[in-house]
């Protein structure tokens, strides 16, 4: 008899995993961990694409704590998963409990991205690359020609968007953080990337500023496209991460969160006649990386979107 998955799965699940997941047909060989995690479309994108691959397999959610993903990755490891995404707010200190990292992961110092080989953990990061794919679709626009500034510069999905930003060398970029402190540590860590001079006026290339009204519109004069990498958003009632009168209709607003899929920082955009997007599409292109990572094998991307819609 086939048994049924459930919502979501809690270390408590994976210390009995054996017997949890005995009758579970397809077997869980992949899943998402995370705090919160209910909110993560990845299962049924990344199901979508099992189906469609005709891979025996199936992707959970694993509501894992803070103080609880060291305990997670022991059992995972052990067990016959081929591997698992990260996510908020796993994916700096995920960074310091796997085996090996490739480029992408030790490039950002965040991982989102595991495979499991031989009981080694090998972390990775799709979510630059992700970012980079979204922004093309999206906007029509690459990168490179853009000046960027990134609100939550202190997360692994600003820091592994600014690394991007700093790989395509792109025109300018500006970080903003709650935290000061660590948005300071990304600059040092990407100055090498912005000493070329490219013809732009008096801006600096690079730049750090605090998170605070005066001092973002200062800057949003020179500024394309805004990103939002924090959590604000996620929950309804949350402020947007900038007030809405800075954002100008010359501006670009991405907002990496997806669900719900129109934030207050969206509809503030919308209000200002900016463009605008959600982080569907970068969640679907991270997945088909990380589905390409586990399987060695293209993703198929119509299904991923399809589910997705
Ligand atoms: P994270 O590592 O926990 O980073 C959070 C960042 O947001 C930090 O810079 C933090 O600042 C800031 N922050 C947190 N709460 C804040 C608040 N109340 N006010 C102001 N700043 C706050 O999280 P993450 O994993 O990078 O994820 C960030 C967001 O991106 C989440 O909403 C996640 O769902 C979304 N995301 C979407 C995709 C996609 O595919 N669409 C991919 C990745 C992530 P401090 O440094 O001061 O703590």
């Amino acid at each position: 008899m086939k048994a049924q998955t459930t919502q979501r799965y809690t270390l408590a699940d994976l210390e009995q995993w054996r017997e949890i997941s005995r009758d579970i047909d397809p077997p869980i060989r992949l899943g998402v961990l995370g705090d919160p995690v209910a909110h993560s479309f990845s299962p049924e994108m990344q199901n979508a694409a099992l189906r469609a691959c005709e891979i025996n397999a199936q992707y959970a959610r694993f509501h894992i704590r803070p103080s609880e993903l060291r305990s997670a990755l022991h059992f995972l490891r052990n067990l016959n998963f081929a591997g698992m995404n990260l996510t908020v707010p796993h994916k700096i200190a995920g960074f310091g409990q796997i085996d090996e990292a490739d480029e992408s992961a030790s490039r950002i110092g965040a991982v989102n991205t595991i495979r499991i080989r031989d009981n080694k953990l090998v972390g990775s990061n799709t979510d630059g690359e992700g970012f980079l794919r979204a922004v093309r679709s999206e906007f029509s626009v690459d990168l490179r020609d853009l000046r960027v500034l990134i609100i939550g510069a202190g997360g692994g999905t600003g820091r592994a968007i600014a690394l991007q930003c700093a790989l395509e060398n792109c025109e300018r970029l500006v970080l903003v953080n709650r935290t000061l402190e660590k948005a300071n540590a990304l600059l040092q860590h990407l100055r090498s990337f912005f000493m070329e001079a490219r013809v732009l006026g008096p801006a600096a290339r690079l730049e750090v500023v605090a998170w605070e009204e005066s001092l973002m519109r200062m800057q949003l004069g020179d500024i394309d496209l805004i990103v939002n990498a924090t959590p604000l958003g996620m929950n309804p009632s949350d402020p947007a991460p900038i007030p809405g009168r800075l954002i100008a209709p010359h501006h670009m607003v991405f907002d990496c969160i997806y669900g719900p899929s129109k934030t207050t920082l969206l509809r503030a955009a919308e209000q200002a006649g900016a463009r605008s997007a959600n982080g569907m599409s970068m969640l679907l292109h991270q997945g088909a990386l990380s589905f390409s990572i586990w399987f060695d094998r293209e993703p198929p991307i119509d299904a991923m979107h399809k589910a997705l819609l």
